[in-house]
C-alpha cells in the first residue's frame, strides 16, 4: 500500500487543503504529521498565547481526522529529523507540505528536500495553501517583487484563484505510527485571559457569523475601535485553520462594498508575503534604511516600559496596549496608533515594538508583523514615510464616544464622552476621579519635531527635556 506523509505547519485544517488532497489521491494512506519544532522555540516564537491557540488547533484537527477514520501524529524535536523518521516508519515515498515564505521556512524546506532525497523520498511543496496568490506569481517588469501595494493589488485583483476544495470524507492512516500526546492549553501559564479559542471548527463558526452579520458593514465600520467590527479571523489565517482561498471566494460571493474592502485587506497579507519571500532579511533589517539612530539609554527604556504597560498618558494608546495584553490581539487601528507612537513620537527602534507584539499576539506573524511595523516606522513600503499619527485626533475620530478607552482604562471609566481622550484637560470632580491615570510621557509637538529632525539629519535624534 502506497503511503504519503502530510507535514502540517501553518495550515491546520481539513477543508481546502491541497497537500492532503494530493497525498491521498488514488486511495493512498496518509500520515498527517505535526512536529513541535525545536527550531521554532529556539527562535523565540513559541510564546504562551500562540502555544495555547496551537494546542486548540491540534486537538481540533485530530478530532476532525478521527471523525474520518484517521488521527493526527504529533512529534517533538528537529522538524527534518522527525519527518524523515516518520517517513521511514511508515515506508512513505513522498512528503507533502504547504509553501511558506520566511527565511526559516526556506531553510527548512531545503534541508527537508535534501534529507528526504538521501533516503530516496520526494518532497512536494504546494502553493496557495497559506496565500490566495503565490508569492512570486506576480512581479513588476524590473523587479522580483512589488514594493508598493497599489499596483500589486491591481494585479492581484485580476487573478482568478483556484477553486476551493472540500474536506475529505475519509482519511486512512497506516497502523503503528506512534504519536506523542497532544498539547493542552490548560497546561500552559502566562496565557492572556481573553484569548480566543483555536481550531478549524471555531474558525468556520466565526467565518459563518462574519459573513452573515459583519461583512456588509465592514467598509464603514472597520476603523471603529469601540465597535469591534472587524472579522477577528487573523489568528485563524495565521494558523491556517481557515483557507485564504476559500475565504476570498466566500467573501467575493457575498458581494458589496464590505466585501470589496475586506478582500483588499486579504491582499495586504499576500503583499507582505511576496515582499518577505523576496527579501527574507526584512524580518529583522530595514527594508529601506532611513539611517535612523534610534533612541537608547535610560530615558528611552522608561518610555518603552510605559508603552508596554499602557501607561503613556495617551488614553487611546494605553487602551490598545492593554487590549493586547488581555486578549493577545489588538484592533488594527490600535496597532497603527501604538506603532506610530513608539517609532515616531518616541523615536524607538521598530524592532523593540515588533518583538513585544510577537511576544503577545495570537496572530503574531513574521511577514505581517515585521512588515507592518516597518510600514508604520517609515522603513518599509509606505509611500508616505514621514506621516505621524496624532493619538488625540485619532482617538476622537475612531473612538468618538470614548467607549474603547473606558473599556480598557478603568482609571478613566468615570469620564464621559470624548473628553476621555485628553484627561489632562479635565477639571474638578472629573480630574479627581482620573487621578490614578498618568500624565503624558511626551509632548506630542516635541515628539513630532524630534522625529522630523532625526529623519532630516539622517537619523540623529533631538534631545527632549522632560518636565
Ligand atoms: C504594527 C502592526 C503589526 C501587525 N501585526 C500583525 C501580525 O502579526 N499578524 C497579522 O495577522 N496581522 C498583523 N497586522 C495587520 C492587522 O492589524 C491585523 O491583521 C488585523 O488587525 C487582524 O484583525 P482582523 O482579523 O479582525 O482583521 P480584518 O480587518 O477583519 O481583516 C481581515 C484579514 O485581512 C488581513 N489584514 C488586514 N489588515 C492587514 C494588514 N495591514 N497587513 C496584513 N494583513 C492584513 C488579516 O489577515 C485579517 O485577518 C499588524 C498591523 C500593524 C499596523
Amino acid at each position: 500500500m502506497a503511503v504519503s506523509v502530510v507535514l502540517y505547519t501553518a495550515d491546520l485544517r481539513l477543508h481546502d487543503h491541497p497537500p492532503l488532497r494530493a497525498a491521498s489521491a488514488g486511495g493512498r494512506q496518509v500520515v498527517p504529521l505535526f512536529v513541535r519544532d525545536r527550531g521554532v522555540s529556539d527562535a523565540g516564537f513559541a510564546v504562551p498565547n500562540r502555544l495555547a491557540f496551537l494546542a486548540d488547533c491540534l486537538r481540533d484537527l485530530d478530532a476532525g481526522l478521527r471523525e474520518r477514520g484517521g488521527h493526527l501524529v504529533v512529534r517533538c524535536g528537529d522538524v527534518v529529523e522527525e519527518v524523515c523518521r516518520v517517513a521511514a516508519e511508515a515506508d512513505a515515498d513522498e512528503v507533502h507540505m504547504a509553501a511558506d515564505v520566511s527565511g526559516y521556512a526556506n531553510r527548512r524546506e531545503r534541508r527537508l528536500r535534501r534529507a528526504l532525497a538521501a533516503d530516496g523520498r520526494q518532497l512536494r511543496v504546494h502553493d496557495t495553501v497559506t496565500t490566495v496568490v503565490a508569492p512570486g506569481a506576480l512581479t513588476p517588469a524590473a523587479s522580483d517583487h512589488f514594493a508598493v501595494f497599489t499596483p500589486y493589488f491591481r494585479h492581484w485583483s485580476a487573478q482568478q484563484p483556484r477553486d476551493a476544495l472540500g474536506a475529505p470524507r475519509s482519511v486512512r492512516v497506516p497502523d503503528g505510527i506512534a504519536s506523542e500526546r497532544l498539547p493542552s492549553r490548560a497546561a500552559l501559564s502566562g496565557v492572556s485571559a481573553g484569548l480566543a479559542v483555536g481550531g478549524e471548527a471555531a474558525a468556520r463558526k466565526r467565518l459563518g457569523a462574519w459573513l452573515r452579520s459583519g461583512l456588509a458593514q465592514y467598509a464603514e465600520r472597520h476603523d471603529d475601535l469601540a465597535g469591534d467590527a472587524t472579522s477577528r479571523l487573523s489568528p485563524h489565517l495565521h494558523f491556517g485553520t481557515l483557507s485564504p482561498v476559500e475565504l476570498a471566494h466566500r467573501v467575493r460571493g457575498a458581494g458589496g462594498s464590505g466585501a470589496e474592502a475586506f478582500v483588499r485587506q486579504l491582499a495586504w497579507r499576500d503583499f507582505h508575503r511576496q515582499v518577505l519571500a523576496a527579501r527574507p532579511a526584512a524580518a529583522g533589517a530595514d527594508y529601506r534604511t532611513r539611517h535612523d539612530r534610534w533612541r537608547s539609554g535610560r530615558a528611552a527604556e522608561e518610555d518603552v516600559e510605559a508603552w508596554r504597560a499602557g501607561r503613556t498618558g495617551y488614553p487611546v494608546i494605553d487602551a490598545a496596549m492593554r487590549q493586547l495584553r488581555h486578549e493577545g490581539w489588538m484592533h488594527n487601528r490600535g496597532r497603527l496608533l501604538t506603532a506610530s507612537f513608539l517609532t515616531k513620537t518616541l523615536y524607538i527602534d521598530w524592532r523593540v515594538g515588533a518583538r513585544h507584539f510577537l511576544d503577545l499576539l495570537v496572530d503574531g506573524d513574521v511577514a505581517d508583523n515585521q512588515l507592518n511595523w516597518q510600514w508604520v516606522a517609515g522603513t518599509g513600503t509606505d509611500t508616505r514615510p514621514g506621516r505621524v499619527l496624532n493619538p488625540v485626533a485619532q482617538g476622537r475620530r475612531h473612538d468618538p464616544g470614548g467607549a474603547y478607552v473606558r473599556r480598557w482604562v478603568p482609571e478613566l471609566a468615570g469620564v464621559a464622552g470624548a473628553a476621555v481622550h485628553e484627561p489632562w484637560k479635565l477639571r474638578g470632580a472629573d480630574r479627581a476621579g482620573a487621578s490614578a491615570y498618568p500624565d503624558p510621557i511626551v509632548d506630542l509637538a516635541d515628539g513630532r519635531a524630534r522625529f522630523a529632525q532625526a529623519r532630516s539629519q539622517g537619523g540623529t535624534a533631538l534631545h527632549i527635556n522632560k518636565k
